[in-house]
């Protein structure tokens, strides 16, 4: 197991912990959101590489997170959520593409 503390919104650092146990891997946090068993930045943050929040001395500890990541299927999770992103993105531009070709031919 491998635990950060992360600074939030909250005077006292959230607890964030990472438990690789027979290839499958867990993440948890403290947080609110966490408590409720939901997605929170915090854990977030960290699988993403991201040491800014961190206030414990094991920052270097991200890079043994990263590899827990590969080819788990957290990675996998949040690789769906980058593409639905991505389709959400283009949905939003060819709306708004829509939208101005509707006002254009409404003038014409
Ligand atoms: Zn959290």
């Amino acid at each position: 197991m491998i635990q950060f503390l992360v600074q939030g919104s909250s005077i006292n650092p959230y607890r964030v912990s990472f438990i690789l146990n027979e290839g499958n891997l867990s993440a948890f946090c403290t947080c609110p959101a966490g408590k409720h068993g939901q997605l929170c930045k915090h854990r977030m943050s960290i699988f993403r590489g991201e040491s800014d929040n961190i206030v414990s001395n094991n920052k270097g500890d991200i890079s043994v997170i990263r590899d827990w990541l590969s080819g788990s299927d957290i990675e996998m999770a949040i690789h769906e959520i980058a593409e639905a992103e991505h389709d959400f993105d283009n949905a939003k531009k060819r709306l708004a593409q829509a939208k101005r070709n509707l006002a254009k031919v409404m003038s014409l």
